[in-house]
């Protein structure tokens, strides 16, 4: 077993709904908290940190088999929707997906 190396430093940066009643565009900051070294691994592909909104919260995406992906954000419209399994609903995975379909690649994107 060797130690996996360190996942690059990424910081995404995209704008969001902001949290208040207009919901004003405001920007939102995704930091890479886990990357897993094997993205073809079944299990938890990585996880996110947020903040932007009033509170910070914890976007993950999962492999549960091969060829699926399910994405988990712990804001309360995530919860709320928790029937559709894919947090696909909450605006924080909407904008992280929406990002990676601009850029292929989550791990290269300048910050700001
Ligand atoms: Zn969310």
């Amino acid at each position: 077993m060797t130690a996996a190396p360190e996942p690059p430093f990424t910081l995404i940066t995209t704008l969001l709904p902001g949290p208040d009643r207009k919901r004003t565009p405001a920007p939102y900051h995704f930091r890479v908290t886990y990357r897993n070294p094997d993205p073809a691994d079944c299990g938890c592909v990585a996880t996110w940190e947020v903040r932007g909104g009033r509170e910070e919260y914890q976007v993950a995406l999962e492999r549960p088999a091969p060829g699926e992906l399910v994405w988990h954000c712990s804001c309360p419209d995530a919860v709320y929707h928790e029937d559709y399994r894919n947090a696909h609903h909450c605006k924080h995975v909407q904008g992280l997906v929406g990002v990676f379909e601009t850029i292929g690649n989550p791990v290269r994107r300048r910050a700001g």
